[in-house]
Parts: C-alpha cells; structure tokens; sequence
C-alpha cells in the first residue's frame, strides 16, 4: 500500500506516519529527512540542498525526484511505502505515478492534514528533535515534553531544533505550502484516494489520535 502524507510542516505528518509505519510495518519515507541526510554527508548535493532548505524554499522538483525516486528502489519499500512531504506539487506527484506504474502501483490513499497556520507556527516553534538518525523521536516542549529537560527518552541523545523551525523561516514553510497545496489536493481528490483531517482546537484531535484511528482504519482494509 502506497500512502501519502500531504499538509503543511508541522501538522504531524512524522507523528502519524511513525505509528502508521510501527503499527502497519509499512517503512516511512521522509523527503526532509533523505535532504537533511544528504547535508550531512555529500558535499556538492547537500550544499545545493542546504540552500533551498535553510530559506524554507522548494527543494527543485528534478532533484527530488531523483533522490525520493532512488530510495524507493531500496529492498524495504516491499509493503509500500508512507510518502512524508513528498509529493509537495503537482508535478512532483504525476511523477511518482510514474515511479509507482514501473512496480505496477500507485498511491492508494492519500491524508491530508489540515491545521490552521497560527497553530502550525505555535507548534513548530516549539518543536524538538533527536538528531539520532535510528530514533528520530519528534517533542513539542507544549504537547509532549521530554521527561528529562533536553534529552531523548528513547535513546538519550540531546535533543535539537531544526534550523528551519526558527519562526521566521516557519513563515515563508507556510507561504511555499500554500502555493502548492490546493493543486495537489485537488489532483488526489480528482483521484478519489483523498483523506481530509482536520486536527488542533477546531476538533481536538491530537496526532497521536489521529494515528491510532488511521490504524484501526487501514488494518480494516489490509
Ligand atoms: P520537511 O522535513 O518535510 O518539513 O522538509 C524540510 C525541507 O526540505 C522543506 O522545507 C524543503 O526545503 C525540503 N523538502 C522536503 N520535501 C520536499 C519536496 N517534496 N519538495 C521540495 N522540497 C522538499
């Protein structure tokens, strides 16, 4: 099963495509996280890379395609995958398809998570995470606060902000998101895989809700 996570930074695309991914053992793909692997390690990529990510801009579409494309070729994508932050546009999207009918698959489902932006910017800013690349475990120092002050409590690491979780740079996130985004709803919508959910005040839900009702939902459908 190919599932997409669509919504804007912060709505909890990683929190629920985590419990989706432990509960459902399908793996998870983060385009972010393949980017931020990526300056780490490779020089002239992740320099070309960086640029884009540390003014919240798009990551051009070629250079997306090319490296979300190649992690999907890797032997754990063999349940499908859960797709988090890619596609971002339309185009980015009619290309997975392509990538997809190779394997004679397509995405089956994609969840749109909607918040309202002053929600998003409060969250995100707020927003910790372990740089541990076998963890990855995601805090709000609101919401869900490590036990100990800084730390991981799976695994000890000190905890980070992303550098682009900096309320200014969260900012043009939000205005790139909503450039892009009604053309890629509609585009999975005309597909009739589209799943809207709304979380925050306006109905209470928290992503960790949300997660243990997808999962009941889509154990129903496996
Ligand atoms: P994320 O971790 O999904 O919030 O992504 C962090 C940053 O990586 C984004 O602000 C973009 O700069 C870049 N990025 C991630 N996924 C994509 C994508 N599908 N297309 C273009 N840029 C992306």
């Amino acid at each position: 099963m190919f599932i997409v996570m669509l919504g804007a930074p912060g709505t909890g695309k990683g929190t629920i495509g985590g419990i989706l991914e432990k509960e459902l053992g399908i793996v998870r793909i983060s385009s972010g996280d393949i980017f931020r692997t990526y300056v780490k390690k490779d020089k002239e990529i992740g320099k070309k890379i960086e640029d884009y990510m540390s003014k919240g801009l798009l990551v051009p579409d070629e250079l997306v395609v090319q490296l979300v494309g190649n992690r999907l070729q890797e032997s754990d994508v063999i349940n499908g995958a859960i797709l988090d932050g890619f596609p971002r546009t339309e185009n980015q999207a009619k290309e997975l398809d392509k990538l997809l009918s190779k394997g004679n698959n397509k995405v089956n489902l994609a969840i749109n998570l909607s918040l309202p932006d002053n929600e998003v910017i409060a969250r995100i800013s707020r927003r910790r995470c372990c740089p541990n690349k076998e963890c990855g475990e995601i805090y709000n120092l609101d919401f869900k606060p490590p036990i100990r002050d800084g730390l991981c409590d799976k695994c000890g690491s000190k905890l980070v902000q992303r550098q682009d979780d900096k309320e200014e740079t969260i900012k043009r996130r939000l205005e790139v998101y909503h450039s892009t985004a009604d053309e890629l709803i509609n585009y999975y919508k005309n597909q009739n895989v589209l799943k809207n959910i709304k979380l925050g005040s306006e109905t209470n839900l928290t992503s960790n809700d949300v997660g243990k009702v997808l999962v009941e939902e889509l154990k129903a459908t496996i």
